[in-house]
């Protein structure tokens, strides 16, 4: 949870609406304009140019924040904006304001608003390999600026309800219930297969222009893949399945296809000027965060830590948590869900009047009382609902911390295994504190460290204090490059995790 306090202010539905969406099917009416970097007529020409700035200006510090803010280092920014400001020099649309901005967020992935504003996650620089890697990403979501396909785009409604709303998706999907309660989710829905294709031609053209090696595409969409897939196991979810928030998700594409695109630019680069340049790239990030950031909350096992609020919380065996943006969630293999967010009352006096009338609003709750919890006034209601998955048990909790500020706790489980939710259920609930200043200060993140691999270091011994226990080794090979098997080489630089 980044910046939980605001986490039911949603994005404006507005100026989301407004980029030229409504337009898909129309044809040719006076509104069309020859886009400079597609050669094409396109059906943005009621939005101009101008308004595609308007908008980004206008969303982009949203986005950010919706994102966990920009991420606090000078120096890996500009470095990050140097090489987004030399590829954008070079597209066809040099004039509009260019920002980038590396996001504080261990989610991978890259985001452009229409205009020219972009930003690209500190997880998807984790997960490069050279700058030439980063280059193809900045210059792709570039292509998505200068080929207007925002504008184009045709926008599937943000799903920005939060709370009980959306208990209905919820039984039938718990991950279309995280991505119905990020506020972002209207950044994240995707592109089209011959838009990302369009995409990728424009940024082998500005990536050859650069002296990149544009092979760096591929390679760096092969450790997404990898990466894609680690994250579902560390999910428990089955292989294949892309969480939403992911690089793969937003721009969905194939190795084929961006082979295809760089055929198609046909500028292939001389090979004594395709750069990688990976000594500098992996000195850039050196030191950079790695995974959670505790000051946004961050989870080890079971349990929820927020130095930041300074509060947390541990969920029962058997349960996998996740830090989203604007809550967090657990889930077991059963189909019980956990989750956990920030919230004000607005016109309750109490809060079991909150629980009862305004929180679960036209859910009829028994058993409502207030409780005390290590110290925290709490009141707790529970319910048995229909869903589409069956009968189900839902249990509440709100917790008050200062004034109208509250935070919540809600248990979704099937209600055929009731009796074996029951305990953990309670110790959840009780689990729930503030933390002491000393506990809070105790909190320290993981970082990236550049070393050079020396003869006696292996796999086991580089990758064990990564986060994610028997997927350990699995993720180093990811984050090096090293496929199953080989072993570390020696005296190459490469990026361990350290505490
Ligand atoms: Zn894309």
């Amino acid at each position: 949870m980044s910046d939980v306090m605001e986490s039911d202010k949603a994005l404006s539905r507005r100026a989301l609406l407004t980029g030229g969406t409504a337009l898909a099917g129309l044809s040719c009416l006076g509104g069309c304009s020859t886009n400079p970097a597609t050669g094409q007529d396109s059906v943005t020409g009621f939005y101009s140019l101008k308004d595609d700035v308007k908008m980004g200006q206008a969303e982009y510090p949203n986005l950010i924040r919706a994102f966990g803010g920009a991420y606090d280092s000078i120096p890996l920014q500009s470095y990050i904006a140097r090489i987004g400001r030399d590829l954008a020099s070079r597209s066809e649309l040099p004039e509009l304001p260019w920002e980038f901005t590396v996001l504080n967020t261990p989610i991978v992935n890259a985001l452009a608003l229409p205009g020219g504003k972009i930003a690209i996650t500190r997880g998807l620089l984790a997960v490069a390999s050279n700058e030439a890697e980063v280059a193809g990403v900045l210059a792709h979501e570039i292509g998505h600026v200068t080929a207007r396909h925002t504008a184009q785009r045709q926008t599937r409604g943000l799903l920005a309800n939060l709370g009980l709303a959306v208990l209905g998706v919820a039984t039938q999907n718990a991950q279309l219930m995280q991505l119905g309660q990020t506020v972002a989710s209207g950044y994240l829905q995707g592109f089209s297969r011959s838009q990302e294709l369009q995409s990728d031609t424009l940024a082998v053209r500005y990536l050859s222009s650069a002296s990149y090696d544009p092979e760096a595409m591929a390679t760096f969409l092969s450790s997404l893949r990898e990466h894609s897939q680690l994250e579902a196991r560390l999910q428990g979810l089955a292989p294949g399945v892309v969480d939403q928030r992911n690089m793969m998700a937003s721009h969905p594409r194939t190795i084929d296809r961006v082979r295809q695109a760089q055929a198609a630019a046909e500028s292939a680069p001389s090979e004594t000027t395709a750069r990688l340049e990976r000594d500098t790239y992996l000195s850039a990030i050196n030191g950079m965060v790695f995974s959670d950031d505790p000051d946004q909350g961050y989870v080890r096992g079971r349990d929820f830590l927020h130095a930041g609020l300074k509060l947390g919380f541990q969920v029962p065996p058997g349960f996998v948590l996740r830090n989203g943006t604007s809550q967090v969630t657990a889930e077991d293999r059963n189909g019980a869900v956990i989750t956990f967010d920030a919230a004000k009352a607005q016109r309750s006096r109490t809060l079991a009047e909150y629980v009862q009338n305004e929180w679960t609003q036209g859910v009829n709750l028994s058993d409502v009382q207030a409780i005390n919890v290590n110290g925290l006034s709490a009141a707790t209601g529970r319910t048995r609902l229909n869903t589409q998955q069956g009968v189900a048990d839902l249990r509440v909790v709100a917790y008050q911390w200062e004034g109208t500020q509250l935070f919540r706790l809600m248990f979704l489980s099937p209600a055929r295994n009731a009796s074996t939710y029951g305990d953990g259920v309670r110790s959840t609930i009780n689990s729930f504190r503030q933390l002491t200043d000393a506990e809070a200060a105790e909190l320290k993140p993981l970082r990236l460290i550049t070393v050079q691999a020396a003869g006696t270091d292996t796999i086991s011994t580089l990758a064990q204090t990564m986060p994610y226990g028997a997927l350990n080794d699995d993720w180093f090979r990811m984050l090096n490059d090293l496929s199953p098997g080989q072993p570390v080489p020696v005296g190459r630089s490469i990026k361990v995790v350290a505490s």
